[in-house]
């Protein structure tokens, strides 16, 4: 069933509409008719089967049939602090990282960032619509927000129930280690690089505040993979 995305599920009788790209994706790119099933998802975990009742080119008219919490969404709600990497990746960061369950981003202005994003509003926006899209095609609904840029000192950790460094220096623990210690979390942070790594202090400073340093492996990782990598591991290791 094909799956569309409203911010907000407004139903009046049991009837919902949809404007703009949406309503015009029903009715004039896929020429969906009267009768029709779809999906129809509000980003904030729900889900709920539709049927049209009416399409024009900028609006479609929807009646709710049945509506569900969908089994898409991962218990553990892993919360990505990614430092900015190089131009262009960001977007492949958070489609990948959306597919992979990930709860929420925030870009972070480390040290050795070489990208700049002051006064850049509309990178927000265009990522967040990455994550939207993303999350329509791997079947979420919930659509993950990238949040505004935050400096790496700003970093707050308190709201977690574990914190993640994923440190290219740490020898000593392995994420996996830390996975198993930890056992089962709700929520954890995960903090990653740029492409130039962390500086000593940098680490230092988010391990005073409760961040536990991990390897990922014995090879050095792009920032690009780093953080699906470590995604995945922890869907794996919780089954998720
Ligand atoms: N410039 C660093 C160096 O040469 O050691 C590499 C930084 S790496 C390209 C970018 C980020 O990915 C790191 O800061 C870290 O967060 C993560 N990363 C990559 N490989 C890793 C590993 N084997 N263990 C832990 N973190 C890793």
């Amino acid at each position: 069933m094909r799956r569309f995305y409203s911010e907000s599920v407004t139903e009046i009788n049991g009837l919902v509409t949809l404007t703009g790209d949406e309503a015009r994706h029903i009715s004039t790119v896929l020429r969906m008719r009267p009768g029709d099933d779809v999906l129809l998802i509000d980003g904030k975990g729900a889900e709920y089967i539709s049927e049209i009742v009416s399409s024009s080119d900028g609006e479609a008219v929807l009646k709710i049939k049945e509506s569900r919490i969908s089994a898409a969404e991962p218990e553990v709600k892993v919360t990505l602090f990614q430092c900015l990497p190089k131009q262009g990746k960001m977007e492949l960061i958070v489609q990948k990282c959306v597919e992979l369950g990930v709860y929420a981003i925030v870009p972070v202005v480390s040290k050795r960032c070489v990208v700049k994003i002051d006064g850049k509003e509309n990178k927000l926006v265009r990522w967040n619509k990455v994550a939207q899209e993303a999350s329509k095609q791997c079947g979420r609904a919930f659509v993950p927000s990238v949040l505004p840029p935050v400096k790496l000192r700003e970093i707050d950790l308190t709201p977690f129930d574990a914190a993640l460094l994923a440190y290219e220096n740490e020898d000593m623990r392995t994420l996996k280690e830390e996975l198993r210690r930890l056992g089962s979390v709700s929520s954890t942070a995960l903090i990653i690089g740029p492409e130039g790594g962390f500086e000593s202090e940098e680490a230092e400073e988010l391990i005073n505040k409760g961040a536990a340093s991990v390897s990922l492996g014995k090879r050095i990782l792009r920032t690009e993979t780093a953080g699906m990598s470590a995604l995945a591991q922890i869907m794996y290791e919780f089954d998720q």
